[in-house]
């Protein structure tokens, strides 16, 4: 089973992760910026965090044979500190650099002003660049925040098909893909979506634009939720192409419209990246192919 997760947070998670991960299948995945639980202060503190996204974290993965690529964005929660407003100025020397693939994540978190106005700058920003962009939805009035970010996205410059409408469930599922988005879903250790529930959803709406994710973070959270769903895919009676289709030819497919997604390794299914990562071999993990 090959994995793409579209959706976790691996600057929050270990070595030891990256190499369950690694054991489960996962050989690339997307890292959106986030809030990191501790509110930040400044300006700099993102612009620290983003240089890691692009630089360090990247490199970590590829010690562990894993492909990263990242999201960049205000997320939505800080869109609300006006200390934080100043990176929006700082996005666009990001949304230039090679291994970022998407504008994100982006959307509401209160469905403030503030909000509203990040939110629509950012999109603006995702077209203006050529990138998709993922887009979070409110854990709180979660059906009226999902229409609301369709139409958001609806007036936007973006075409549906260049976003992704993020943590989704049976009840907001149908309007993202009449809308013409690509349906995102978290899948949790105890709340929330969990495999036997998105199993259901597949068999209701199909494997098409649906994407599965751990949205492992510095929360309770599983990076090997991708994998679970993928064997509970199967046991429910799912062919190994459908599950590779979830776990991987749409992610690759959606990101691959940033023009960006470098899976050169990872297609030839060599599972590691000899010689190919900024020239550095020393750290990585010999591994081989299960
Ligand atoms: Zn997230």
């Amino acid at each position: 089973m090959r994995i793409f997760d579209p959706h976790i947070h691996m600057t929050s998670r270990t070595t030891t992760d990256y190499e369950a991960m690694y054991d489960a299948g996962v050989r690339a995945l997307v890292e959106p910026a986030f809030w990191l639980g501790q509110p930040r202060t400044s300006v700099g503190s993102f612009v620290d965090y983003f240089d890691a996204l692009v630089g360090w974290e990247p490199f970590r993965a590829a010690q562990f044979g894993i492909r990263h690529h990242c999201a960049i964005a205000l997320n939505p929660k800080e869109a609300n500190d006006p200390r934080c407003a100043g990176i929006l100025d700082e996005l666009p020397r990001y949304l230039e650099k090679d291994g970022v693939v998407a504008v994100g994540e982006v959307g509401y978190d209160a469905m403030t002003p503030a909000e509203d106005e990040a939110f629509t700058r950012q999109l603006a920003l995702a077209a203006e660049h050529g990138l998709p962009a993922m887009v979070h939805t409110p854990h709180r009035d979660k059906a009226a925040g999902t229409r609301r970010t369709l139409d958001v996205v609806a007036a936007s410059k973006l075409a549906p098909e260049m976003v992704v409408v993020d943590h989704l469930n049976e009840l907001t599922v149908a309007m993202v893909l009449e809308a013409g988005c690509w349906a995102g879903f978290s899948v949790y250790p105890d709340t929330k979506m969990d495999e036997e529930r998105m199993v259901a959803i597949l068999r209701e709406h199909g494997t098409e634009r649906i994407m599965v994710n751990s949205a492992a973070d510095w929360g309770r959270s599983d990076p090997l939720k991708t994998r679970r769903t993928g064997e509970a895919m199967l046991a429910a009676g799912f062919s190994d192409t459908d599950v590779d289709r979830v776990l991987w030819q749409n992610p690759v497919a959606f990101f691959a419209q940033s023009g960006r997604l470098d899976l050169s390794s990872e297609a030839a299914g060599e599972g590691t990246f000899e010689g190919s990562f900024e020239g550095n071999s020393v750290l990585r993990g010999v591994r081989k192919e299960d």
